[in-house]
């Protein structure tokens, strides 16, 4: 068995691990890499290999740091089956076919600058001067119909000597861990890929499953460095928050990702209205694709916990109550800033990056009676990175603001272990462990997660960097 690190290789995204074993090749995600925009344009575009070369992929969830980069996958000529829990194929189908609107809308934004600049020459150039999405809606398109349906805990044969089993990552709805099982060689050997490792206690969804002993991990290590504060604190928190910007008659802009965040923080003021602890002020999600996404949450309560469950037992729906509103046109999206008094507005993206936030963020970072909510992990180079930052003044679409609102932080709904949930999640396996290699992470954080898994289990960790392989028997 040969393994290679394609993507996620000192960094926290464009997940791709390359498995070779009997003679068949198998990609282990194969994910959106983000950052500076050439750079990432360069990368995700020239894949390492043809894509016909590949005979599978088994997807851990629906993150697009792990799935965004099949359509290019498929553009390259691959057309074997894509492997994953039924609830991340669902997400995916909204998922990847809004990364694609995201790609042509991006390259006709370049186009058109390019023309006004009349500089249509460029490392991208087909020849007219004109830039290609990444990939484009019927891309995305022709990727949906190649996923296969493996549900948790129903072991998968990918081939005569090879199976996979999926646990549940307690990361995102459908999230899971991996765990290969090759019996071709003199004694079985087991891989496991933990994708993306959650957390307990998150809102939502079920805690992350134990895990059996294994010979070889690929261990994630966003937070290796790191530890969070409770997830159990949060709702105070978010309380506090809302009630003392409701006091100053401000408004509450909270960035969150489309998938899993939203959710999570619809739950939690959901909550929140329930208990009388806020007032009783409008709360809109606005976000096409968070309305798309609640509605996979709403079809998928086989991968909901206790507490979730027990909303249906009571004829409640989770993910909606009275003092909520989805908006799904942007004409409504902008009649959101005629609206007077106190309101809670969830938007993407949860980086500040791109969508809609953008416009709720211009009309309102500059008054200091609002606050801005960062819900999740912000990027390095990123507008959200800079505002928990404490930047005193951001550009936003190109024009300079001073950041005058209140800005607050709820990390305590990270969707990633920190350091301490890391070492306890990897407990079960370290007395079986030959290797781990690290990935996932800033080099920082994986540095310091291998130095500890060396002095507190003596274990041999690896931060592989991209391109590097390793042969396991
Ligand atoms: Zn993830």
């Amino acid at each position: 068995m040969r393994l290679t690190f394609w993507g996620a290789a000192g960094t926290v995204t464009g997940s791709m691990h390359l498995l070779e074993t009997g003679g068949k090749r198998y990609l282990l995600d194969c994910g959106l890499y983000q950052g500076r925009r050439k750079d990432a344009d360069l990368r995700n575009r020239r894949l390492p290999f043809p894509g016909n070369s590949i005979d599978a992929v088994v997807l851990s969830h629906a993150h697009i740091d792990h799935s965004g980069n099949l359509p290019t996958l498929v553009k390259n000529g691959f057309t074997g089956p894509i492997y994953s829990t039924p609830a991340s194929i669902d997400l995916c189908n909204w998922m990847l076919r809004d990364t694609a609107h995201i790609q042509e809308k991006d390259a006709e934004f370049v186009n058109k600058r390019l023309e006004k600049r009349k500089a249509a020459r460029s490392g991208k150039d087909n020849g007219n001067g004109i830039v290609q999405p990444l990939y484009t809606m019927a891309d995305a398109e022709r990727t949906l119909p190649l996923f296969q349906r493996v549900p948790y805990r129903e072991p998968f044969e990918l081939s005569s000597t090879l199976t996979y089993e999926a646990y549940d990552a307690g990361h995102i709805l459908g999230s899971s861990c991996i765990v290969m099982n090759e019996t071709s060689g003199a004694a079985p050997l087991r891989l496991t890929y933990s994708g993306d490792v959650g957390r307990p206690n998150l809102p939502i969804i079920r805690d992350p499953e134990r895990m059996p002993p294994a010979d070889y991990l690929i261990l994630e290590s966003t937070y290796g460095g790191r530890l969070h504060k409770q997830v159990e604190h949060v709702i105070n928190k978010l309380a506090d928050v809302v009630n003392r910007t409701v006091r100053r008659g401000g408004r509450i802009i909270v960035p969150a990702f489309a998938v899993g965040r939203t959710q999570q923080l619809v739950l939690l003021l959901h909550q929140l209205f329930n208990e009388k602890r806020i007032p009783n002020i409008p709360l809109f999600v606005d976000s096409p694709l968070a309305l798309n996404v609640t509605q996979v949450h709403r079809d998928h309560p086989e991968c909901y916990d206790a507490e979730t469950r027990q909303y249906l037992t009571d004829g409640e729906d989770p993910f909606g109550f009275k003092r909520l509103q989805y908006i799904r046109e942007a004409v409504d999206s902008k009649k959101l800033n005629d609206l007077h008094g106190p309101f809670v507005v969830i938007s993407a993206s949860g980086m500040c990056e791109q969508g809609r936030i953008l416009h709720h963020l211009r009309n309102n970072i500059e008054d200091p009676r609002n606050t801005v909510l960062i819900t999740g992990f912000q990027a390095q180079e990123t507008l959200g990175r800079k505002l928990v930052e404490k930047w005193p003044e951001v550009r936003i679409f190109g024009e300079p603001m001073r950041v005058r609102a209140e800005i607050s932080s709820l990390d305590e709904l990270s969707g990633h272990a920190d350091q301490g949930e890391l070492l306890e999640w990897i407990k079960p396996m370290v007395h079986s462990l030959r290797k781990v290699f690290l990935v996932h992470g800033e080099p920082r954080q994986s540095e310091i997660l291998a130095q500890l898994l060396h002095t507190r289990f003596g274990l041999e960790a690896v931060c592989p960097a991209p391109g590097q392989s390793f042969e396991l028997a």
